[in-house]
């Protein structure tokens, strides 16, 4: 088997330095209560960049991953099933299942027919992180106004369908014209702009002449600020992420004076949220995206690098923005 070390801690944009590449022997059998797994699809997101904060060089990079069981002495996990797993940057593992909770291995839910990688996407981590985050901390109602920003992305592209599904109008903010193409004419979206050319404040005064609503941020930053800036009385933000920042060097504090006035007279509410809050809410989540897109509501797009070796340009390009949808990798 092949695993990617954590080599190296980040310091601002990752580079190939960050990660080693190392082999390892697989067992011939596995002993009682072990099941032995090979990686299908590997998901590259961007809270790697954040997360490895909290571990020490030479760990294995974490991830997630749809596999195959491959060799099994654990009834619930019979050879030939699939499973999504967080099992790091590896094509093979093997471990006790009964010794991992919920949210480290679970058998892939029923697909319904959908390509299994679906469960690294939409059907899993990151369609939940749309389907809770919106619905649960913005709750738009019918004919309100949502921003997204990261909205080509795998969270951003299912939360603006979700508020559409929830008649409200759809504003997305993605970093190219082909992006933003595919928001209008693709997914429906409402408008879409392009956060590196177009003006934010002009956008927004085109677009939401009776101001915003909602805010669903995916990168935090001076966008946001500004697009706070134009919300409504009692608008709502759900704070799930903040790309634009992972990768500096030079972090300001700088952001109270610009939101306070917002927040303290429109009378804002802000809240941070982990998707991991709603895990008893999981297969919920899974099976209501499902439903939509079987119902011709919900599309989805994937941009797939080939082959393992290529999951730390793989992570590169999915934070450079290469990706539109959910950024994976097949093994
Ligand atoms: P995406 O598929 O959206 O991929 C990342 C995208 O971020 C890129 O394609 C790029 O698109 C955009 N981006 C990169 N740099 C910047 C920048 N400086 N400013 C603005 N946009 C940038 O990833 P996900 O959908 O998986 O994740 C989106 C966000 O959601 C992230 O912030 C992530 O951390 C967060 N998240 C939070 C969770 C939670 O539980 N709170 C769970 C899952 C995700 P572009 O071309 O538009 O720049």
């Amino acid at each position: 088997g092949k695993k990617f070390i954590y080599a190296k801690a980040f310091n601002g944009q990752p580079t190939i330095e960050n990660f080693r590449l190392e082999e390892f022997q697989l067992p011939d059998t596995v002993k009682d209560g072990e099941v032995l797994f090979k990686a299908e699809y590997l998901s590259v997101d961007p809270y790697m960049r954040p997360y490895m904060a909290r571990y020490p060089e030479g760990v294995l990079m974490i991830g997630e991953q749809v596999a195959r069981v491959l060799k099994s002495a654990h009834p619930k996990y019979p050879e030939g099933s699939l499973v999504c797993g967080k099992f790091g940057w590896a094509t093979h593992t093997l471990i006790k299942p009964d010794e991992k909770d919920f949210s480290t291995l679970f058998p892939l839910p029923d697909l319904k027919g959908q390509p299994t990688s679906y469960g690294l996407g939409v059907l899993g981590m990151p369609g939940n992180t749309a389907y809770f985050g919106l619905l649960e901390i913005c709750k738009p109602k019918e004919g309100e106004t949502v921003v997204v920003t990261g909205a080509a992305g795998a969270v951003g592209s299912v939360v603006g369908q979700i508020a559409k599904i929830k008649g409200c109008k759809v504003i997305g903010f993605a970093g190219s014209q082909e992006k933003c193409d595919y928001l209008v004419k693709d997914l429906g979206f409402d408008y879409a702009f392009n956060y590196k050319t177009d003006d934010i404040k002009e956008s927004l005064k085109k677009a939401a002449p009776k101001g915003v609503d909602c805010y669903f941020d995916n990168v935090g930053g001076e966008i946001s600020s500004k697009i706070i800036g134009h919300m409504n009385l009692y608008g709502r933000i759900s704070v799930c992420g903040a790309i634009s920042a992972y990768n500096s060097k030079n972090v300001t504090l700088e952001l109270a004076p610009i939101l306070q006035p917002s927040m303290v007279f429109q009378q804002l509410k802000m809240e941070g949220f982990v998707v991991t809050r709603w895990a008893d809410r999981w297969f919920e989540g899974i099976q209501q995206n499902l439903k939509w897109i079987a119902e011709g509501k919900l599309k989805y797009t994937e941009t797939v690098t080939e082959g393992f070796l290529n999951m730390p340009q793989a992570f590169f390009d999915m934070l450079n923005g290469k990706n539109t949808g959910k950024a994976i990798v097949k093994v």
